[in-house]
């Protein structure tokens, strides 16, 4: 994407469902153009936050802001030129050509009788390209494999341009190539980029820096190595961990060793 990075800010945003406070006073920022990892475990939060930020949900308290403004007084057509979002693996739910599906990211950009125009087509023929899926632009999305599929939301958020990408567990599923091979174009698109991630390992790899929710809320955050931890490691996932530099590769290695014993007792 060749716009300019946006600041992302996150300001004591709470959202309560039944009464209960699903994430709880969160305090995060994203600089233009740096790539930061949501990690917790399942249920602490990750998704409901990453929505408060895409503006499906309304925060209870607090606000979320785009370069300074809050995204609910931008309103939802210029959030949605603002931020790209890659949810989790979808199911058959587009009934629509690959081509199809990344021209709806020209959708923000368009009034409601605008033709897509040659601007429109070369900026999906750009993106498709990016990702390197030009061969598959007449293919039915649902016929695509996870990988492939996840290459062709990413190329819609680039035709998009959008200027922050949010991104929710985008590589589950997806065999270990495509997951570094999709972390990587993320990485090297120079947008600011927040992504719920599951695997630890490929966090402390292509992250800046990591936010650590535990039942809602942000227990650490810094640098991979600040956040990953064996202490904190052990208190929120409850597993018993050794982390360390490759002495190869340099780069950040987590060994899990099995659940504490304190977490085996209470089974
Ligand atoms: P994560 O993405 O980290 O796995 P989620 O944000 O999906 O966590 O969910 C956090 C918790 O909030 C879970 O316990 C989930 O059941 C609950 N939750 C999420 N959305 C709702 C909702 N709309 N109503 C009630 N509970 C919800
Ligand atoms: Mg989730």
């Amino acid at each position: 994407m060749d716009a300019v990075p946006l600041k992302l800010y996150v300001e004591d945003v709470t959202w309560a469902a039944d009464g209960r406070r699903i994430v709880d006073s969160i305090l995060l920022d994203v600089a233009p153009g740096e790539f930061v990892g949501l990690i917790g475990p399942n249920g602490s939060g990750k998704s409901t936050l990453l929505r408060t930020i895409y503006r499906v949900l309304r925060p209870d308290a607090g606000r979320v802001s785009l370069d300074g403004e809050d995204v609910w007084a931008l309103g939802a057509r210029e959030a949605a030129r603002r931020t790209a979002v890659v949810a989790q693996e979808r199911g058959n739910d587009f009934d629509l050509t690959v081509h199809e599906v990344v021209m709806l990211g020209r959708h923000p950009h368009k009034g409601l009788l605008d033709r897509d125009g040659p601007a429109d087509l070369a900026l999906v023929e750009e993106a498709l390209e990016r990702v390197q899926m030009q061969a598959f632009a007449h293919r039915l999305f649902h016929t695509l494999s996870g990988g492939e599929k996840q290459r062709v939301l990413i190329a819609r958020a680039l035709a998009q341009q959008a200027r922050l990408l949010v991104l929710d567990e985008p590589t589950n599923h997806l065999d270990i190539r495509y997951q570094m091979e999709i972390l990587g174009l993320v990485r090297g698109l120079g947008v600011t980029v927040l992504a719920a991630l599951h695997d630890l390992n490929l966090a402390a790899r292509y992250c800046d820096r990591l936010y650590l929710l535990s039942g809602g809320t942000v227990v650490a955050s810094g640098p991979p190595e600040q956040v990953l931890t064996p202490g904190l490691i052990r208190a929120v996932y409850g597993v018993e961990a050794l982390v360390e530099r490759h002495p190869q590769s340099g780069l950040l290695q987590i060994v899990f060793l099995g659940p504490t014993t304190e977490s085996l007792a209470g089974q």
